[in-house]
């Protein structure tokens, strides 16, 4: 509930023809010093009644008003109380007005002096807006009303304020009658204020002032207002451009989400922003040795370092960095201890970097996620001054190496994504084939089985070679079964990666003589063609698993059985045409292959004959199974023929092991003697 009527408004009820004005907050400030300044600077010892809306604001001037109450004894502060403001007669008279009280809105200042005097009397425009402006935009708050050297109104103000006081503060009595004789006010206890007839037809006395030196002042405040609103500009346009910056940045590698694209977007954007001579980013890992620059921003006339190797290892500032996972800057390369001194190698190189790319000013920047290093972005100045990088140049560049890291992790999220989606359809595909196979290559043995035994229950007279036959047929179809559910999972399981690697040194002759036994063993019922090992046992050992590698050569030595007549002539050999890998080759004179069909006799259930049931058997998974093999120890294979009736030749490499002396393998000790010599596939345990 408020204690007194808005002095505004009485005033105005008083002199009708005044209109308020509209007064931002900032001008009133200003109004408000120029006038204590006119106190200050002269000699007079006039009345002044300051009203300040809350404690806080009246706090910000506590220590003018002091001053001012050094000029004269008829100084009046009235606040609404936050903290400790109380009615008190100190220096001055402060009165504590209750807040709810109007003039918690009001904001007057009244100076009465022998030859001037001047009032501000002012009421806030509470705008919803208003009320939830923050302090930074204070300046903005808006008031109404009156400001004027006219003497009367001064006084009429003058008035309305003493009695506002005088509520608060009846033991002012005296004091207040003193100060309406000394300022020559119409005795205020005794007379009713004027009314709007009396006052009518009154010049308006302003005579007796001289604004010029308050005019002087408040074009000083306005001035310097103006000053201080330039470099709030100046301020907000920077931030306004880092702002922007990095918002274009971000945008831009938002929109790819490949790693080269983004880095070369960032480089590009930030030198270009920034105006440096040189921005480089690189991707790294703490542990790198040396990265190469594949990204860079250059200005005019600068040398390129991209394709070049750049030192991490070796670089302390790299090192520094990677340390303290915060930016690092050097105004002056030719300065810094860190790079003139030379004491050790890596700092010998480093004053070799600096000369060689010219840099003079540097700001090495990480580009991190969570913790972790992806990479670092680097900044040059090439001269001809050394430039002082900024503590808001580093927080933009950070700004922005934090957006390369997000965006890089997106890209690298993205790939696995792929990865992930590739391998979802791979073994979408591979349930599709199972699908396939139970429905064409599962049934129809499944139905001669069946057959035969209906028939063997069904008909107890049947003569023993019938049933024998019978028998056979079920036999030999079952068998066939259960090799292609074999090959499907042996399929399978390479596909999906379950594979438990043994990499071990192999002797290469001895695979091939165990693969060629294995073969044997399995067509010994038909007469094979002639199988020729060229191979010599003194060749280097080969870095394989060993089951895996007879597996290969089983089956190929399979499939050239099944493809070439007893005439026919199977040869084993290798040849070497690197240090790295060994090239082995099963080539036979059967059937051949056509041209066309050398890459897709390695697909999964691709068979020549297209037929569900073949002379030959075999269930088309045998090279796919052969290719998923090779590729795991980072072979190839491939197929070679003159087409048809002319022979195949199935080539695969493998590597050699690159120490050839007695080795220590992580679980195992592997001796001279028990070394290269390979294990039959199926006895591993999984
Ligand atoms: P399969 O079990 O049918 O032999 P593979 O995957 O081992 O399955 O072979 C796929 C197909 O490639 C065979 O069906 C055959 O048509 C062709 N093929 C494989 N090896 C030879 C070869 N040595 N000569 C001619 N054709 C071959």
């Amino acid at each position: 509930m408020s204690r007194s009527k808005s002095v505004l408004t009485q005033l105005l009820q008083i002199f009708p023809q005044w209109r308020p004005q509209m007064y931002f907050k900032a001008s009133l400030t200003a109004l408000s010093h120029a006038m204590e300044d006119q106190v200050l600077a002269g000699s007079e010892e006039p009345l002044v009644i300051a009203s300040f809306q809350r404690e806080r604001f009246y706090r910000q001037e506590a220590q003018r008003y002091r001053r001012i109450a050094q000029k004269s004894n008829q100084v009046y502060v009235l606040a609404a109380p936050e903290t400790d403001f109380k009615n008190r007669s100190d220096d001055y008279e402060t009165i504590a007005f209750d807040n709810e009280d109007t003039l918690t809105q009001e904001w007057h200042l009244i100076v009465l002096g022998d030859t001037y005097s001047s009032c501000l009397i002012c009421q806030e425009k509470i705008t919803a807006q208003s009320q939830t402006m923050t302090a930074v935009i204070d300046n903005n708050r808006r008031f109404e009303g009156i400001w004027t050297f006219d003497r009367r109104v001064t006084e009429q103000a003058a008035h309305i304020l003493f009695k506002t006081i005088l509520d608060y503060r009846p033991e002012l009595e005296e004091k207040i009658q003193n100060a309406c004789t000394q300022y020559r006010l119409s005795d205020l206890f005794k007379e009713e204020p004027p009314q709007q007839k009396d006052i009518d037809n009154t010049t308006w006395d302003v005579t007796n002032n001289n604004p010029d030196p308050f005019v002087q002042r408040l074009v000083t405040y306005l001035q310097a207002g103006q000053y201080k609103l330039i470099k709030a500009n100046r301020s907000l346009a920077a931030k306004e451009h880092k702002e922007r910056l990095i918002n274009s940045v971000t945008t831009a590698i938002r929109l790819s989400l490949d790693p080269d694209e983004i880095m070369q977007i960032a480089v590009q954007k930030l030198g270009e922003g920034l105006g440096v001579c040189r921005c480089l980013v690189y991707r790294c890992k703490e542990t790198d040795p040396t990265a190469t620059i594949e990204h860079e921003f250059l200005n005019q006339g600068i040398p390129s370092i991209k394709g070049q190797t750049w030192p991490l290892r070796h670089n302390p500032l790299f090192q520094e960095v990677v340390e303290l996972r915060d930016a690092l800057t050097i105004d002056n390369a030719s300065s810094d201890p860190r790079i003139i001194n030379g004491a050790n190698p890596s700092e010998q190189s480093l004053q070799t970097l600096v000369s060689r790319c010219s840099i003079l000013s540097w700001m090495l920047v990480p580009i991190c996620y969570r913790g972790r290093l992806l990479g670092m972005l680097e900044l040059h100045h090439c001269g001809p001054k050394p430039v002082t990088w900024k503590e808001e140049d580093v927080a933009l560049v950070n700004a922005i190496a934090t957006q390369i890291g997000v965006a890089l992790i997106q890209a690298e999220a993205y790939a696995n994504l792929q990865d992930l989606n590739e391998q979802l359809e791979a073994l979408d595909r591979t349930r599709s084939n199972l699908v396939a196979i139970t429905g064409h290559e599962l049934r129809t043995p499944l139905s001669t089985i069946q057959v035969c035994l209906e028939s063997l229950a069904s008909e107890p007279d049947m003569s023993p070679e019938l049933r024998q036959v019978m028998l056979n047929t079920a036999l030999q179809d079952a068998e066939r079964m259960r090799k292609l559910v074999q090959d499907f999972l042996t399929l399978s399981q390479l596909e999906s990666g379950r594979v438990e690697w043994n990499i071990e040194a192999l002797n290469l002759h001895e695979c091939i003589e165990l693969s060629l036994s294995n073969v044997r063993a399995r067509h010994k019922d038909t007469p094979l063609p002639n199988i020729e090992n060229l191979v010599k046992e003194e060749l280097p050992l080969v870095k394989a698993d060993g089951e895996w590698l007879v597996e290969v050569l089983a089956k190929l030595l399979d499939n050239a059985c099944k493809f070439t007549s007893e005439e026919g002539k199977i040869t084993i050999e290798v040849s070497s045409h690197s240090r790295n890998h060994i090239e082995v080759t099963v080539a036979d004179t059967g059937r051949g292959i056509e041209p066309k069909r050398l890459e897709t006799v390695f697909d999964r259930f691709y068979q020549e004959e297209g037929a569900l049931r073949r002379s030959t058997g075999g269930t088309g998974l045998g090279l796919a199974i052969c290719r998923q093999i090779v590729r795991g120890w980072g072979g190839k294979i491939w197929a070679e023929s003159q087409g048809k009736d002319h022979g195949s030749q199935f080539h695969f490499t493998v590597p050699i092991y690159p120490d050839q002396m007695p080795i220590q393998r992580s679980n195992q000790t592997m001796t001279r003697s028990s070394r290269g010599k390979p294990k039959a596939k199926g006895k591993r345990k999984k």
